[in-house]
């Protein structure tokens, strides 16, 4: 089976789900939302994507069969939602297909659901970990690496720890890492640090980036940003997200 699951043919998922190894279906969260002047609106697609690609050598050397699946591309996004490109959905309609693709993980055999994610408006944070609660109930085993935790923000880079992180150093580095060819470097390079933290933010109830202390939507470090970073925070996405499918399926 090829990893990037609807590129297959329907007899080679059948086979691959026959075949007797433990099979994980990776789900990809992302969204469509505005990311700085500098950085593409699927920004988040691309990070949550790599991040499931980057997972799978490590997993087939434990036995596993991968689908990584198409990605969830509209989430909510209401911290976006007054600038340009944002396409923002309700927590209940991100929620139900979630809910439907997890309950076609299951019909179809797979030993468990992981969810990629990199989009951390809090309305979509909340949303994934009431969907995994509710996937777990009906018997499908989830990994939910969940970065906006402490435990796991803490093996992330210091920006992201800092909370401004949204289109800074750390998510700018990715996309150079990942698809230098989106990301404007003219504009890049022109932008001033903005050290606000979103976490704060949220903590005080803002509801949008412009609340929060970011008026052109990022946050944090643009212009510190490199390749060289991303690459190292993939392995790190990656070896997190490996952990929690490994404890997922034990
Ligand atoms: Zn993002």
């Amino acid at each position: 089976m090829n990893p990037l699951f609807a590129e297959n043919n329907s007899p080679s998922v059948r086979d691959a789900l026959r075949r007797g190894r433990r099979t994980v279906a990776i789900l990809p969260c992302g969204a469509t939302e505005a990311h700085g002047p500098h950085l593409p609106l699927n920004t988040d697609v691309i990070i949550s994507e790599t991040m499931a690609a980057a997972a799978v050598p490590a997993l087939e050397q434990r036995g596993y069969a991968i689908a990584i699946l198409p990605p969830l591309a509209y989430m909510p996004a209401g911290f976006a939602a007054a600038f340009a490109g944002t396409i923002t959905v309700s927590e209940a309609t991100a929620m139900a297909l979630v809910l439907d693709i997890a309950m076609n993980v299951k019909r179809l055999g797979f030993a468990c659901l992981a969810l990629a994610n990199s989009h951390f408006d809090p309305a979509n944070v909340a949303m994934l970990r009431a969907a995994a609660d509710e996937i777990r109930g009906f018997g499908l085993p989830v990994a939910f690496p969940d970065f906006t935790r402490r435990k796991l923000a803490q093996t992330l880079t210091e920006e992201f720890r800092s909370g401004a992180c949204h289109a800074g150093q750390y998510e700018t580095s990715l996309v150079m890492a990942a698809r230098p060819d989106l990301v404007d470097e003219a504009a890049r390079l022109r932008l001033d640090d903005n050290p606000a933290s979103l976490t704060e933010a949220f903590a005080k109830g803002a509801r949008s980036f412009s609340e929060a202390g970011g008026p052109d939507a990022y946050f944090g470090y643009p212009r510190q940003a490199s390749a060289a970073e991303g690459f190292e925070s993939f392995k790190i996405l990656a070896a997190r997200l490996v952990d929690a499918i490994a404890e997922a399926v034990a």
